[in-house]
């Protein structure tokens, strides 16, 4: 059942383990399946063992449809997403090392950078804090992610939401980029911000004119 999607979000989970988004199991993948399904990382499981029929198929409830696995702890801040965000078809959520480092100052990321400013919609607020695999975490990810594509979790880590897959893992990688250029910057003497209205120009840029169409 879902073999597609299954494998999708299996490979999403290589590529985040390779490009270091991730140290160890931590960090969760899932993508929408459709109006009432997703299918989700299970708990704690190395990302290279993972088989398709690992993969958590829930329901919008919370309920396993599909699967002998445990789903990620972090189910509810995944579908909280979902039902609040009917363009998101993917969330990556990471414990990257540069936007730790930002988490742990409860510090977002001023819209300061093209690429960034593009992809996520502005600058990346910081969610207020709570327990790992809370309602509360998920509530206030989803507060701080109003209008964006990406949020840092305080004392946490950060996450993305983007159309499928391909894209939120394409997201992480530039908040990760980011955060890394972002504390390099205040080294220099401090960031930039771009103007709101510049702002507004490239995000209107990138989803109906960047690229090949
Ligand atoms: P899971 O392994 O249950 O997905 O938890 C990892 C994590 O990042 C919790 O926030
Ligand atoms: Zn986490």
């Amino acid at each position: 059942m879902y073999e597609k999607e299954r494998m999708e979000v299996i490979n999403t989970g290589i590529e985040m383990a390779k490009t270091s988004l991730v140290v160890g199991t931590w960090g969760n993948i899932s993508k929408r399946i459709d109006d009432n399904l997703i299918a989700i990382t299970p708990s704690g499981m190395d990302y290279y063992s993972l088989k398709p029929e690992d993969i958590t198929i829930l329901n919008m409830d919370g309920e396993v449809v599909d699967g002998e696995r445990k789903p990620s702890i972090e189910y509810n801040m995944h579908l909280e997403i979902y039902k609040n965000r009917s363009e998101v078809g993917a969330v990556v959520h990471t414990h990257s090392t540069y936007c730790t480092a930002l988490a742990m100052a409860r510090k977002g990321i001023p819209g300061a950078a093209e690429d960034l400013v593009q992809i996520t919609g502005g600058d990346v607020r910081v969610s207020e804090y709570a327990l790992p695999g809370s309602m509360e975490l998920a509530k206030n990810a989803v507060k701080a992610l109003e209008g964006r594509n990406a949020v840092i979790l305080a004392n946490h880590g950060a996450l993305s939401a983007g159309k499928d897959l391909k894209e939120t893992l394409k997201i992480s990688l530039i908040l990760e980029k980011t955060a890394k250029a972002t504390i390099y910057a205040q080294l220099l003497g401090g960031v930039v911000p771009l103007s709101q209205e510049d702002i507004d120009f490239m995000r209107d840029f990138y989803l109906n004119k960047y690229g090949q169409r």
